[in-house]
């Protein structure tokens, strides 16, 4: 049996914290598109150079690139036997692309959904550390403000984490990804992205089944 997942939803729906959770319990990568994109811009690879005036923008990054460097990481050992996708596909080209590289096909989608209100409250609270530790201002603080529990780095905001640019991000989520939604229509299951995380954990487990 595979765990093919993707978990897909406008940005700030809780995609990676949800997606963190289903790696650990099923003992499957976590592949986050957008996690190694800004893993390539802190390094300074050509990839990331090429890459950061985009995401500081909010648009897409050019399909080749992120298909090139998805096909890469699902093709390594530890993704056998399945994986969680967060953040890819963002379009119908690069769905046509995930389905040349996976002989049958993913074998769950789990769209989540928030308001557009609930969006912007949550991506203007968001701060990370250097490693990828999110936190939220109020819904889910650091112990000590500004400073990352697990490793001690201090948090920050996330460039594209700004009101305009979030804007043209659920702008961009509507136009070019949530027509995955009907594209994928026979496997997904729609989760509410509303309340706290152990909340909505138990609504996408229960999608999950065993
Ligand atoms: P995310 O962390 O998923 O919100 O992604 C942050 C930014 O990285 C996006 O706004 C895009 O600029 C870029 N990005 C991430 N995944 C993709 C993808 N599959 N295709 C194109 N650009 C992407």
């Amino acid at each position: 049996m595979t765990r093919r997942y993707l978990i897909v939803g406008p940005p700030g729906v809780g995609k990676g914290t949800q997606a963190d959770l289903i790696a650990t319990e099923f003992g499957i990568p976590h592949v986050s598109t957008g996690a190694m994109l800004r893993e390539h811009v802190a390094r300074g690879t050509e990839l990331g150079i090429k890459a950061k005036s985009t995401m500081d923008a909010g648009n897409l990054v050019p399909d080749d690139l992120v298909v090139a460097m998805l096909a890469e990481r699902i093709a390594m050992d530890d993704a056998r036997d399945g994986f969680i996708l967060d953040g890819f596909p963002r379009n119908l080209a690069q769905a046509n692309a995930l389905d040349d590289l996976l002989a049958g096909g993913l074998d769950l989608v789990i769209a989540l959904s928030v308001s557009d209100e609930e969006v912007l409250r949550r991506i203007t609270g968001r701060r990370s550390c250097a490693n990828g530790h999110v936190y939220h201002v109020t819904d889910n603080p650091p112990k000590v403000a500004g400073i990352c529990d697990v490793d001690g780095f201090e948090l920050f905001q996330r460039s594209d984490d700004t009101d305009e640019v979030v804007t043209n991000r659920l702008a961009v989520y509507r136009a070019s990804t949530a027509p995955l939604l009907d594209y994928y229509a026979r496997i997904v299951a729609d989760v509410d992205g509303l309340g706290t995380v152990e909340q909505v954990r138990s609504r996408v487990f229960e999608v999950i089944g065993s």
